[in-house]
């Protein structure tokens, strides 16, 4: 696998490849659902890059910033045993050249205000600058990103929709443990109860899609979602069942498809969040 830390080294060794290029962008402490993304673009037959890159302009917490886990060594081992052919490692000047504005600014109309964007202002702002900033230096033909970031995952298939970019997003299904609870590079902060706790998330969602089947209405679920997490010993910020197109609130199981439920909870001081499409 080529590592690369510069944007000039790594497009002049991609241009001469001559090959389509898969892409998967990580913040890092990679996991089988990271792993994942690099399968699925092998298994496409591209030429595959991932990056490491904790980008502070997405943290609304710089507390969260500081203690997001970095392990860019056992990280290139894993991605090399994936089959990875490329690593792009960069700095924040490489990514952000100091004195030049690379804000995206979109309108995602619903689709950045709900859920996540009302809990993390400024998030998804940064995320979209980071990812246009990555495809335009990286120009993938494939770009994989995960359910397990859902709404991140909309935001970003109508950002190449509005800027018309030559990429096509592909989703990959949430990794998840043994016991249900989704891989996140989040869950190493876990402590030993909470890990054991957190599986609760993933059954509530399974829980609550269920219900929506039966014709219960989805505020009255979401409600009840919260009391189960809660009770648990979970803090929950937001359960919502999403319109799966624009992210707004669905009513009943009848009303759109897709529809997909959607949670974010504190375990302890670490903020997990997960989702099901119930439909
Ligand atoms: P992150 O490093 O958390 O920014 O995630 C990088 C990419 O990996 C994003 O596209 C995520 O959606 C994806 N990802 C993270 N966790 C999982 C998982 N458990 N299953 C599938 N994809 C995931």
């Amino acid at each position: 696998m080529m590592i690369f830390k510069r944007v000039a080294d790594m497009q002049s060794w991609l241009t001469k490849q001559g090959r389509p290029v898969g892409f998967a962008p990580t913040m890092g402490a990679l996991h089988e659902g990271h792993l994942e993304l690099v399968r699925m673009s092998k298994a496409d037959g591209c030429l595959t890059v991932a990056s490491i890159f904790v980008n502070p302009t997405q943290f609304n917490d710089p507390k969260d910033l500081e203690k997001y886990p970095r392990m860019p060594e056992k990280d290139a081992q894993l991605l090399d045993s994936a089959g990875c052919d490329v690593l792009f490692l960069p700095s924040v000047e490489e990514v952000y050249p100091p004195g030049v504005d690379l804000t995206v600014h979109l309108d995602f109309g619903s689709l950045d205000k709900v859920m996540e964007g009302e809990f993390r202002p400024g998030h998804f702002r940064g995320m979209a600058t980071v990812v246009n900033r990555l495809l335009d230096i990286v120009k993938p033909q494939k770009l994989y990103m995960g359910q397990k970031d859902y709404q991140q995952l909309s935001i970003v298939r109508d950002m190449i929709r509005q800027l018309a970019l030559p990429t096509e997003l592909i989703m990959c299904p949430t990794v998840r443990e043994a016991d249900g609870l989704a891989m996140s590079s989040r869950n190493l902060r876990l402590s030993a109860e909470m890990r054991e706790t957190a599986p609760v998330i993933y059954q509530t969602l399974l829980w609550a899609g269920g219900e929506l089947k039966k014709g219960r209405s989805a505020p009255e679920i979401s409600r009840e979602a919260v009391d189960i997490l809660t009770e648990a010993g979970l803090k929950p910020e937001y359960f919502e069942m999403a319109d799966g197109t624009t992210l707004l609130p669905a009513e009943h199981y009848s009303d759109s498809t897709p529809i997909v439920a959607c949670v974010a909870a504190f375990a302890g001081d670490v903020r997990l969040i997960d989702n099901v499409i119930v439909k």
